[in-house]
C-alpha cells in the first residue's frame, strides 16, 4: 500500500527526496544516481503478491457493479472485438457503438468482410477518420479468409504479424475472445496506470511505454483475463479521468502512487503539444451536365481509397485570400480565380468556369488546421475519362462513395443546390 511522501522541505537535503515513493535527482549522488532498471524495479515494489490479491479483490468487486455493458462484450467472438478494439482507437465509445452495429449488420462475419469491395467498407467506415485502420481490416479478413478459412490465431506473435494490429489489440483480442493472458495498454489504461506507478515521465515515449507494458504484465491475473483487462479499461474511463479523477469512488485508491502524492492532476505527464500550421486548401465540386467529378486518394496518401471532389493547397497563394476570407454573398479576387482555375488545369486537364464560392469549412488533420474553400464550378470541354481512380457521378450517386468527411460536407451542399433532386 502507498503512503503519502514526507513535503520535500521536510526531507533532509542529504538523501534521496521521496516523491511518489521514487528518489528526485536533485544533484549527482552516487545514491541517487541508480540504474534505470533498478529505478523501474521500485516502481513496482508495493505491487507484491499479496498486494496484487487485494488489488484484483478490490477492482472484481468494483466491475461487479460497474461493468460497462457494450455490444461487443462477453461474446467471445474475436471477430466482433477486433473490430470494435479497431474502431476504438482516437475514438470515443459513445461514437463507435452505432458504426460497429452497422458495421457488423452489413458485415457479419469475417467471410462478409473479406469478400467485399474496399470501397463498401470504407463507406461504413465513412466518419470515423484514421482510414488506414479500415484498409487495415479489410486486408486483414481477406489474409485470415486466404489462410486460415477465417479463423483467428491465438498467440499475440501471429496476431501482431497481420496487418493493422498492434500489441494491444493482439492483448485485447487474446483476452477479451479466448481468455489468454494478453496485456493491455491502451488510452484508458495508460492513464491508470501512469497514476498507480506515479510515473514522472511521458508515458508515450519509448521508455514510459516499456514501464507501462510491463507493468501491465505483472498485473495480470492467471484465469478470467477479459474481464480483468476489461475492468481496468472501465476504471480508466468511468473513474480515473483525465480530469479530477473521482478517487474517493476509485477501489484501487489504496494501491494508487499519484493519489498519495496527491499528484493526480499532474500524472500522466502530457507529452509536448505539435505546433499547429494554419493552411488554406481549395476544394471544387466541378459539374459537367449532371454530373460531378470524383477522384481517389492514391496509396501512401492522407485519406487513401476514399474519393473526394478536386482539392489542393493554395501555397503561394494563399496570400490572394482576403484576411477577413471569402464570402458566399461576396466577391471573389480575380487573381485567386485564376490561380485556382490553373490548380485545376493542372490537377486534371479540366478547364473550368468556377461559379461560386460555396462555404469555408474548418478543420483540423494531425498539426494542421486546415481552412477549406468550397467552391461550385462548371467543366468547359476536355474533361478527363471516368477509370478506376476517377468517377463523373450524380448527384444521387455521391451517396455510394466513401468520402472524406468535408468531401461528404461537400457533397452535401452540391445535392442541396440540386432542386430538382432533392
Ligand atoms: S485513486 Fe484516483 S488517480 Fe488513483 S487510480 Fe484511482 S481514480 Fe485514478
Amino acid at each position: 500500500m502507498w503512503t503519502k511522501p514526507p513535503p520535500r522541505d521536510m526531507v533532509r537535503t542529504s538523501e534521496p527526496a521521496l516523491i511518489c515513493n521514487r528518489p528526485a535527482i536533485a544533484r549527482p549522488n552516487v545514491k541517487v544516481m541508480m540504474s534505470r532498471q533498478k529505478n523501474d524495479e521500485r516502481l513496482f515494489e508495493p505491487y507484491d503478491t499479496a498486494a496484487l490479491t487485494k488489488f484484483r479483490r478490490r477492482l472484481k468487486a468494483w466491475y461487479a457493479k460497474r461493468a460497462r455493458d457494450l455490444p461487443w462484450r462477453n461474446i467471445g467472438d474475436p471477430y466482433r472485438v477486433w473490430i470494435s478494439e479497431i474502431m476504438l482507437q482516437q475514438t470515443t465509445v459513445a461514437t463507435v457503438i452505432s458504426y460497429f452495429e452497422r458495421f457488423t449488420k452489413r458485415f457479419p462475419t469475417i467471410h462478409d468482410l473479406a469478400k467485399a469491395e474496399q470501397d463498401e467498407v470504407l463507406r461504413h467506415w465513412e466518419g470515423l477518420g484514421y482510414y488506414s485502420r479500415a484498409r487495415n481490416i479489410h486486408k486483414t479478413a481477406k489474409l485470415l479468409v486466404e489462410q486460415r478459412d477465417g479463423v483467428f490465431p491465438q498467440t499475440t506473435d501471429e496476431l501482431t504479424a497481420l496487418p493493422g494490429i498492434g500489441r494491444y489489440t493482439a492483448g485485447a483480442i487474446m483476452s477479451f475472445a479466448f481468455d489468454r493472458p494478453g496485456a493491455i495498454v491502451e488510452a484508458n489504461t495508460l492513464r491508470l496506470y501512469s497514476r498507480l506507478l506515479c510515473l514522472e515521465e511521458n508515458p508515450r515515449a519509448t521508455h514510459g511505454q516499456k514501464v507501462l507494458w510491463a507493468f501491465a504484465e505483472h498485473l495480470l491475473p492467471r484465469k478470467n483475463i477479459g474481464p480483468f483487462n476489461q475492468s481496468l479499461m472501465d476504471l480508466g474511463a468511468t473513474v480515473c479521468t483525465p480530469n479530477d479523477p473521482n478517487c474517493p469512488e476509485c477501489p484501487l485508491l489504496p494501491h494508487c502512487g499519484a493519489a498519495a502524492a496527491d499528484r493526480q492532476n499532474e500524472i500522466p505527464i502530457a507529452a509536448q503539444k505539435p505546433e499547429i500550421t494554419p493552411v488554406i486548401e481549395v476544394s471544387v465540386a466541378i459539374q459537367q451536365d449532371d454530373r460531378f467529378l470524383l477522384r481517389r486518394y492514391p496509396e501512401g496518401q492522407r485519406w487513401a481509397g476514399l474519393w473526394d471532389f478536386v482539392r489542393f493547397p493554395l501555397g503561394d497563394a494563399e496570400a490572394l485570400v482576403p484576411s477577413s476570407g471569402l464570402s458566399a454573398a461576396g466577391t471573389v479576387p480575380k487573381k485567386l480565380i485564376s490561380n485556382i482555375k490553373q490548380s485545376v488545369h493542372e490537377a486534371t486537364g479540366t478547364d473550368i468556369e468556377l461559379d461560386r464560392f460555396l462555404k469555408e469549412i474548418r478543420h483540423s488533420v494531425t498539426r494542421y488546421r486546415i481552412s477549406l474553400l468550397c467552391f461550385l464550378a462548371s467543366a468547359e470541354h476536355a474533361t478527363p475519362e471516368a477509370n478506376d481512380n476517377l468517377a463523373w457521378v450524380t448527384a444521387e450517386q455521391l451517396d455510394d462513395y466513401p468520402l472524406s468527411t468535408t468531401g461528404r460536407k461537400l457533397a452535401v451542399l452540391v445535392q442541396r443546390s440540386q432542386p430538382t433532386l432533392f
